[in-house]
Formats: structure tokens, sequence, C-alpha cells
């Protein structure tokens, strides 16, 4: 199965991206994740990368179209099937998936999208807490470390993201949105739309994940 994850920052794609690795074996492919490998770096691209989230604006659709097209063609571990996270964005991107996708004869089976109510995504995005040591994840709310700001896998200094303040939140929700709504009509004229509720929690999720799929 081959999928592309759609949702505003905080309505859970993490979560649902757990789920489908576990249930469905699903490699995980998150533009999100090599865009901060590239900043981990520290090359000119990822400094240039590093100005604009500060910014709350995104990376060139040349760019990161460029990085998904090198790991789509260069995986080996794609069979089982994967999710795209973080790519498309744009309605370019989506047709210029389409056809990196045919390419790699491995076409799209679904978009799914992950709606939730923009007050709780607030408080989930605020919340966020990574390890600067190991990155693991925690949250002030959910899962919050055991002790205030250190890590529980590694001891590692926790800090909150600079892309997770509530003003820069707030503009990539708007940027979200307005840049979001023309690829849900993309994939909906594909009949390739599948709709998932992002208020849910983990263990929700996972059953309606499953349930929607089967
Ligand atoms: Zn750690």
């Amino acid at each position: 199965m081959r999928v592309v994850l759609l949702g505003p920052p905080g309505a859970g794609k993490g979560s649902l991206a757990g789920v489908l690795k576990e249930k469905f074996s699903l490699a995980h492919i998150s533009t999100g994740d090599m865009l901060r490998e590239e900043i981990k770096k520290g090359s000119e691209l990822g400094q240039e990368i590093q100005t604009l989230i500060t910014r709350g604006a995104l990376v060139s659709d040349e760019l990161v179209t460029k990085l998904v097209a090198q790991r789509i063609t260069k995986g080996q571990d794609l069979k089982k099937g994967f999710m795209l996270d973080g790519y498309p964005r744009t309605v370019k991107q989506a047709q210029d998936l389409d056809e990196i996708l045919k390419k790699a004869d491995l076409p799209l089976d679904f978009a799914l999208n992950m709606e939730a109510d923009s007050t709780l995504l607030l408080k989930r995005l605020t919340g966020r807490r990574v390890c600067r040591k190991c990155g693991a994840l925690f949250h002030m709310l959910n899962k919050p470390p055991v002790k205030s700001g250190v890590c529980d896998a590694c001891g590692g200094e926790l800090y909150q993201r600079t892309d997770d303040n509530e003003e820069t939140i707030k503009a990539r929700m708007q940027v979200y949105e307005i840049s979001t709504q023309p690829i849900i009509e993309y994939y909906t004229s594909q009949h390739k739309l599948k709709e998932l509720d992002g208020n849910l929690e983990t263990i929700d999720l996972a059953n309606a994940v499953t349930a929607l799929l089967k």
C-alpha cells in the first residue's frame, strides 16, 4: 500500500505514521526528517532551510521534489509500501509525485486526510519537546518526561523547537490551509481521498485507520 498523509501540523500524523508502520509495515518517508537531516549536517542548503522554517515559510517545491524522487528511486525498503509525510504540499508537487511514482511503477493508493480542531492543534504543538541528543519526542500534556527537561531514554536535554512557538504555528497553519485545499480537491477528483478524525487519541486512531483501509 502506498499512501500520502495529509493534515495540519499537530493533527497526529506522527501517531498515524506509527500505526501504519506497525500494522501495515509501511516505510515512512518524511520530508521534514529529510530536511532536518540537511540542517543537522550544517550544509549551505541546511542553513537556507532553517531560515525559511523559522519564518514559518515553506521550502521550495523543486528542492523537496528532488529529495523525494531520490528517496523513491533509491528505496530498496519500499516494496511493502510506504507513506509520504509532508509531501506533497502543492498541486504541482502532487502532479510531480504522480510522475515520479508512475516512472517507478509504484502508483499511489490513497491520500489520508486528518482534520482536527484548531484549539487542540495549538495545545498539542506548543507542548512538544524534543531531546537534543537522541531526538525522542515528549509532550507536556500527553507524554511528560519523568524529570522535567530531561530525556527519559538517554538523559539528554529537552528543548522546544523554534518552529513550535504559537506565532510560528499560527503562520504555518494558515499557509497549510491555503495550500492544502487544492491538494484535497486533486485527490478527491482521483477518488483517492480518505478522511480520518485527527481529534482521536492513538488507540482509537489505530482502530479507525484499520477499518478505513480494510
Ligand atoms: Zn534522548
